[in-house]
């Protein structure tokens, strides 16, 4: 298959929205005029059940929803729209309206690593083992998820990405930093890269010598936006040959499929494409947001996570939808959360059991709603650390109120009287550095 991708220039060629109504075309229009949209052919003629599409978990997954904007700022740009206002400042109002959104959740400035006296454009060095890289040329996706947060990226200018083309200091902050054991290729989708583009980062790293860095993990939608990326682009051969290259040098390739719905594991083509990337001796791990509208039911998971066991995959993560863009149309609240988990988690065998959460990634870490229970008469979340800026918080558990309308760490208060969680004054130092 040939990729086309459609966006707000030129979306309406999709001969399928034919079977939308004229409102939702027009939800579209606006809401897509402030947050991204792209989608692709794979996804409109084999993902999309457009009978049903006003309820249909892929095309919420693509499509601008009504619901993604607030009402007064759908209201505002639908205004400016029927007005046939000047292109210019329709823009301007969408720039506004996005700073409103957070664009810049869970504290990202704080984990530029500095490497030579300068701050590394491109990476992140958060938590001890794991150095997330950014490459340029992998900052756009094949399609765009609809509740996606890292929206930032795709729709301002180059001075917010994080862009990275010397993998040369990479390599030498990874020379300097032993604790380092796995570099996490991420976007965006780094596999809208071209194969010539990821050998280069990825030589680079095995000639390096560096014996510490064991694991080399690609992020990555391409096995639910385009497994043709495997299969019939031209440098699709070429691709699995970096990733051969990679476990024949004896280190391993963790591929991190992010997947949201079984339905994306039903093709023909994601089912052939999944067969070739294990073939090249890398392993599928597995990780999805909980999100409403999309997969907010315990039974979509078991199933989602069984179909992955089935074809070779390892579960690894379920989030929580982040604090930033639509959160409040994709929300699920913790308490929700944690119901869904358990509930899918218990009715799957053992070797499904491997995947962790509900996780929120926040600024102090990846912290797991372990549980609700009673104690001593209040009822409490506890929560647990999966990663920590400190690794000494990791697996520590520790207790907040319960609340149900909490969706997010900010919502959550110390249990039990506390003026604090215990890694607070902790975290406000690591902050301040
Ligand atoms: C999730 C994440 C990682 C990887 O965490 P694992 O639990 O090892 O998968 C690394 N860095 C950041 C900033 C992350 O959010
Ligand atoms: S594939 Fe990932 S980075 Fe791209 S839009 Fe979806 S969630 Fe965002």
């Amino acid at each position: 298959m040939i990729y086309q991708t459609y966006t707000p220039r030129n979306y309406m060629q999709i001969a399928q929205l034919s079977k939308v109504s004229k409102e939702d075309l027009h939800n579209i229009d606006v809401v897509s005029r402030v947050l991204p949209f792209k989608t692709n052919n794979y996804v409109v003629s084999e993902l999309i059940d457009w009978d049903n599409y006003q309820n249909d978990p892929m095309y919420i997954l693509n499509f601008p929803q009504k619901g993604m904007l607030k009402p007064e700022h759908f209201t505002r740009i639908e205004k400016l729209i029927l007005n046939e206002e000047d292109p210019s400042v329709i823009k301007s109002a969408s720039e506004e309206i996005r700073k409103e959104l957070n664009p810049h959740p869970a504290g990202q400035a704080h984990n530029i690593p500095v490497y030579m006296g300068e701050m590394m454009q491109g990476v992140q060095h958060k938590y001890n083992e794991t150095l997330l890289f950014f490459p340029s040329q992998g900052q756009t996706c094949h399609a765009y998820c609809t509740f996606c947060f890292r929206w930032p990226q795709f729709v301002t200018t180059d001075s917010i990405k994080f862009a990275m083309k010397e993998i040369e200091n990479i390599i030498g902050y990874i020379r300097e930093h032993e604790e380092i054991t796995d570099i996490l290729i991420t976007g965006g989708d780094p596999m809208v890269m071209k194969a010539s583009v990821l050998d280069t980062y990825v030589s680079a790293l095995l000639e390096a010598d560096l014996p510490h860095l064991q694991n080399i993990r690609i992020g990555s939608k391409t096995l639910s936006f385009w497994p043709y990326r495997y299969l019939t682009d031209p440098d699709a051969e070429e691709i699995l040959g970096v990733f051969r290259k990679i476990t024949d040098a004896g280190k391993s390739l963790c591929f991190m499929a992010h997947f949201n719905h079984p339905r994306e594991l039903e093709t023909e083509a994601v089912i052939k494409a999944i067969k070739k990337i294990r073939e090249t001796g890398a392993q599928i791990r597995t990780q999805s947001p909980l999100l409403k509208h999309i997969n907010a039911k315990s039974g979509i998971w078991a199933t989602m996570w069984k179909k992955q066991v089935q074809l070779g995959m390892i579960p690894y993560y379920m989030f929580i939808a982040r604090d930033t863009g639509a959160q409040e149309y994709f929300g699920v609240s913790l308490d929700r959360a944690w119901d869904i988990f358990r509930r899918a988690y218990s009715s799957v065998s053992g070797v499904a059991r491997t995947v962790r959460g509900p996780s929120m990634s926040s600024s102090p870490g990846k912290i797991r709603i372990a549980g609700v229970t009673d104690v001593n008469g209040e009822k409490v979340f506890v929560l647990e650390f999966i990663q920590g800026r400190n690794n000494d918080w990791v697996g520590r558990p520790f207790f907040a109120r319960f609340n149900k309308n909490a969706y997010w760490l900010d919502d959550l208060e110390p249990a039990f009287g506390a003026d604090s969680f215990f890694y607070e004054d902790e975290l406000a130092e690591l902050l301040l550095n």
